[in-house]
């Protein structure tokens, strides 16, 4: 584990992602939008990222950038002129992309515009309709079930129009131009673990790896769901040959085991560096094969980029029953496992920045350790029977064929003491780097 992230600080981190995400909370952001703008914004105060616009109507691919929407306001008043749903409340309570309207209608008609859970009645559903222009309103089904016949005014003040979508972008350059993708999605509302832990973890990473030296290059993209990472491979198809392990990050906070999902190629380094780390963790976990199903990983492993990018979550979109409701809340996600989270992110960049192919430069039997002192280095160390069966299977393996992952698959034993004997007998000029 890397030294920026001890026992003594992943509180702290944890609480500090979690207050990152309350002041993220009340944002009404969407696929495009000052909501959006605003949480780039607030980002920026923590990592230096760069806020991009590109303009509606821009052909990406098979689809185009849509008109931007805005709202300032939306409400319905009862007879008495009571507001009976308020989206200054709770911003999920208006279907995001809603067109502006001021009206007044019977209840039936207003009814045709609601959307409800009668399942889990206490809760106020997400709702979006981007790309079919139209209005409504989400509550509760208890809600949806008290109202009164007469009749209500319904008034939403927003605008859909000609404007830019925005996503924000940091790159942090290291020794290569081989680049690592830790990609997010934005465009969630008051959504906690599906869309602002992933917002929250990513900057956390980005700040912590800039602290530390870097082998590769990495590039955050805070971009809004689907159609933010077809627009950036649209417009940026050259540069994601450069892209060579990545990671799509959402729903980091809840309770639930990790769950890793392999990317399209399937046993790709990345698939094999997080299967690693899940399982050096010691508790439980999932991997889950890829599926043309779930969040920006779709795009990114489409066929005609087939990109080594995985997705490493907690619970899985979908699976936990807040997911798509007002009950993914700041009480649903905790600093524990969003610090948690953090972690294993981190071990999985420590591993691929370290996972190095070695030359054994006496391949003729073993050489001598114990002239070199190499028996005597681990003294006094529990780990020294491990560390000398560490040193005996690194320089069997270190062959040009086997990387330091390869041989800590192949022999059981866990990446960072594999790394760690790698790093002494290198020093001892035993091993020599080696290209593959
Ligand atoms: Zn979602």
């Amino acid at each position: 584990m890397s030294e920026s992230l001890t026992k003594s600080n992943t509180g702290e981190l944890g609480q500090a992602m979690h207050q990152l995400m309350a002041e993220l909370y009340p944002i009404c952001r969407s696929i495009t939008g000052d909501g959006v703008r605003e949480s780039l914004r607030r980002l920026q105060q923590q990592i230096p990222l760069t806020i991009h616009e590109v303009p509606t109507g821009t052909q990406v691919f098979d689809w185009t950038v849509p008109r931007e929407w805005n709202v300032r306001d939306a409400y319905v008043k009862d007879a008495n002129g009571v507001k009976v749903i308020d989206f200054q409340q709770c911003n999920l309570h208006l279907v995001n992309y809603s067109v502006p309207i001021q009206q007044k209608i019977s209840l039936a008609e207003l009814k045709q515009h609601l959307f409800s859970l009668p399942e889990q009645p206490t809760l106020v559903p997400y709702r979006t309709s981007y790309y079919q222009e139209n209005w409504g309103f989400c509550v509760s089904d208890h809600l949806l079930q008290s109202l009164a016949e007469g009749e209500y005014e319904v008034y939403i003040d927003s605008t859909l129009a000609d404007g830019h979508l925005s996503y924000g972008e940091y790159y942090l350059p290291g020794e290569s131009e081989d680049e690592v993708l830790i990609s997010c999605h934005s465009c969630h509302p008051a959504l906690c673990n599906d869309n602002l832990s992933g917002l929250a973890l990513s900057t956390f990473l980005a700040q912590h790896l800039q602290t530390e030296p870097r082998r590769y290059s990495y590039r955050f993209l805070f971009i809004p769901g689907t159609i933010g990472s077809i627009t950036w491979l649209a417009l940026h198809e050259a540069q994601t040959a450069k892209i060579i392990h990545g990671l799509v990050v959402a729903c980091v906070g809840d309770p639930g085991q990790p769950h890793y999902k392999r990317s399209r190629q399937g046993n790709a380094e990345i698939d094999r560096a997080v299967i690693h780390v899940l399982q050096q963790a010691g508790e439980p976990y999932q991997v889950l094969d890829f599926s043309p199903y779930g969040y920006d990983e779709r795009q990114y492993c489409s066929p005609g980029f087939n990109l080594p990018v995985g997705s490493l979550t907690r619970t899985p979109h979908g699976r936990f029953p807040q997911y798509h409701t007002s009950a993914d809340n700041l009480a649903f996600v905790q600093p524990q496992y969003l610090a948690d989270s953090l972690a294993l992110y981190i071990a999985v960049c420590d591993l691929l920045e370290n996972n190095y192919c070695y030359l054994n430069t006496n391949p003729k039997c073993e050489p001598q350790l114990g002239r070199r002192g190499l028996y005597s280095v681990f003294g006094g160390r529990k780990e020294t029977k491990t560390d000398e069966l560490a040193m005996l299977w690194v320089l069997n393996c270190s062959d040009g064929h086997y990387s330091l992952l390869d041989i800590a698959e192949r022999s059981g034993l866990p990446f960072a003491q594999i790394s760690q004997v790698a790093a002494i007998l290198k020093q001892h000029g035993l091993l020599t780097g080696c290209s593959a």
